[in-house]
């Protein structure tokens, strides 16, 4: 079944606003099993709006369309899907009384225009939107479907979620399921040529890769008769990868972010860790800290940005500074090494390191040495990163957290087989 996204709003055509919600729907797309070919922007222009809702019903089965469900006159989207259609709007008495209830817990009244985002085309299947006024809908029509989703993607994601895919899944036959298997310390070309055998000889599981910062996540996705039928197709290839890729792989589970994975280990190993950070400026406390629950394993984050705060706080020697800089694997090592830090926390990283813009002959932009500390065994890895200074930070915080992980499984395989 082919599928075709329209995303209206003159905002978007202007760069305005970016068309998130079209990467997203794209994405559930082809989580679903649909195939896309055409997405099209368009503005906020009865016109050509329908000209693109004609155009999609000839080339397509199913046609999304995100934006222009509010209340405002520049907002047409509904009236002009309906009239494409040859449909009638009516006043739908739920809609209107839900879109009164929304604005009472808010200690407001709605105004005419509201209620006007309750009128809703002929035949048309209503979509509760719990995040906002606009509901949405799905008018079928001759044997196709217009899915209409507010624009905000705080509404339009879980309406999609939670309405819009249930109802999809049964227009399609069987059902498509996907496991994601997240991959560190190595990088997307070297896994592509570790797996390419895979990909190519795959085709029901699919296997798709996606460079992340710092990370790779392989996508295995099959399609079947039902979920468990799906499930077994699955998993003799997440099998196989995680015999490739062994401790390189921190979950097979989608939700579990590598932080999190940080975390249960640190947790599972009763180790409490310490940060020292002096380029990413707290970043690397700040992904632990993301994860609930932290306390039991967190101590403290320390931002030793300056020189004197690298010996005050971390205690880095004033001649470590002076004869190799700031930015060096013996001033890493110092970070984690500082008598201050050692006795509060099991586990220390510490990432240094030029962080640009400038790039100069003294400070080589995206040199970085990351620090661990394993009760009292440490590591010290040089990087070079690219791209600007935020991106340079967001590639040193990853790799922070992939070492904190690699430095833990090491000391645990040593103190076992060691
Ligand atoms: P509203 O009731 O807020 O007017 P709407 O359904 O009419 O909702 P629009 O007016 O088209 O939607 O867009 C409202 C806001 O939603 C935009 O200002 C923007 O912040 C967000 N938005 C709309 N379309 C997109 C998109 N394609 N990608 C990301 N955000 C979007
Ligand atoms: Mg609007």
């Amino acid at each position: 079944m082919v599928a075709e996204i329209i995303c209206v709003g003159t905002e978007i055509l202007l760069g305005n606003i970016v068309n998130t919600n079209g990467a997203y729907l794209a994405r559930a797309c082809a989580g679903l099993g649909l195939s896309n070919f055409y997405q099209v922007t368009v503005g906020d222009n009865e016109e050509r709006l329908s000209e693109s809702i004609k155009t999609a019903l000839s080339r397509a089965d199913i046609i999304i369309l995100s934006g222009g469900l509010g209340p405002t006159e520049d907002d047409l989207t509904k009236e002009t899907a309906a009239k494409v259609c040859g449909k009638s709007l009516y006043l739908d008495e739920e809609s209107k009384e839900s879109i009164i209830a929304y604005f009472k817990k808010k200690g407001k009244e709605p105004t005419e225009n509201n209620i006007k985002q309750a009128m809703i085309p002929e035949g048309a299947v209503i979509l509760k939107n719990n995040n906002g006024t606009a509901p949405g809908v799905i008018i079928p029509y001759e044997n196709k479907h217009i899915v209409l989703l507010p624009g905000p993607p705080i509404e339009m994601i879980p309406m999609f979620e939670e309405s819009v895919v249930p109802y999809l899944r049964k227009l399609l036959p069987g059902v498509i399921v996907s496991q994601t298997v997240k991959v560190c310390s190595v990088g997307e070309s070297l896994l592509e040529t570790k797996i390419k055998d895979l990909i190519d000889s795959q085709t029901n599981p699919t296997i798709a890769t996606y460079a992340k910062t710092g990370e790779v996540h392989v996508r295995v996705t099959a399609q079947a008769a039902t979920e468990s039928e799906a499930n077994k197709l699955i998993k003799p290839v997440v099998n196989e990868l995680k015999l490739r890729f062994g401790n390189n792989i921190y979950t097979t589970d989608e939700n579990v972010t590598l932080e999190q994975a940080v975390v249960d280990l640190l947790e599972a190993s009763e180790l409490r860790i310490s940060t020292v950070e002096s380029c990413t400026g707290g970043m690397v406390a700040s992904r632990l800290i993301n994860v609930a629950g932290v306390s039991d394993i967190f101590k403290c984050g320390f931002v030793t940005y300056s020189n004197k705060a690298k010996r005050k706080l971390a205690g880095v020697k004033k001649s470590t500074i002076e004869k190799y800089t700031a930015v060096s694997e013996q001033t890493a090592k110092e970070m984690v090494s500082g008598p201050e830090l050692g006795p509060k926390a099991d586990v220390i990283v510490a990432v240094t390191g030029y962080a640009g813009p400038a790039d100069t002959e003294t400070e080589p932009k995206g040199l970085v040495y990351i620090a661990c500390n394993v009760c009292g065994q440490i590591k010290v890895k040089e990087y070079h990163f690219s791209g600007s200074r935020q991106k340079i930070r967001e590639s040193a915080t990853t790799e922070a957290l992939v070492l904190v992980r690699e430095c833990v499984l090491d000391y645990f395989s040593e103190k076992t087989f060691g």
